[in-house]
C-alpha cells in the first residue's frame, strides 16, 4: 500500500461512493406484508446513519406498504430499522409516494 493517504478528486470520491451504493443495491425489494417483489425503489441518504453502508426504500405496488432495506453492520441495521419505524409512526409522512409516480424525498 503506502498510498493510503492519496485521495481522488471530489468527483472521483462521489463516483466511488455511488458505485459502492450501486454494488449494494439489491435487484429488488420484497414487501414484508404481501411478499410482492418490485424494482422501483430508490437509495436513501445514509450519511447521518453510522454503521449503515446503504439503504433503499420504496412503496409496494401491490399493497402500498413502505418497504425498506438497510445494508451495514448488523447492530446498526437493527437500530436503523427501529429508528425508522419510530419516525414512521410519529410523522407518517416519510417515504410517501404519490399515486402518479412522483417521488417525495425521504428528507426529514
Ligand atoms: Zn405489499
Amino acid at each position: 500500500m503506502g498510498q493510503a493517504k492519496q485521495r481522488g478528486t471530489k468527483e472521483q470520491r462521489v463516483a466511488q461512493a455511488q458505485a459502492k451504493v450501486d454494488a449494494l443495491r439489491p435487484e429488488k425489494l420484497t414487501c414484508g406484508s404481501c411478499k410482492t417483489g418490485f424494482t422501483d425503489f430508490q437509495s436513501l441518504d445514509t450519511r447521518k446513519m453510522s454503521g449503515i453502508h446503504a439503504a433503499f426504500g420504496g412503496i409496494c405496488p401491490s399493497c402500498g406498504e413502505t418497504v425498506l432495506a438497510f445494508s451495514g453492520e448488523q447492530e446498526a441495521v437493527a437500530n436503523a430499522m427501529i429508528a425508522w419505524q419510530d419516525a414512521m409512526e410519529s410523522e407518517g409522512k416519510l417515504g410517501k409516494q404519490s399515486r402518479d409516480g412522483e417521488h417525495v424525498s425521504f428528507d426529514e
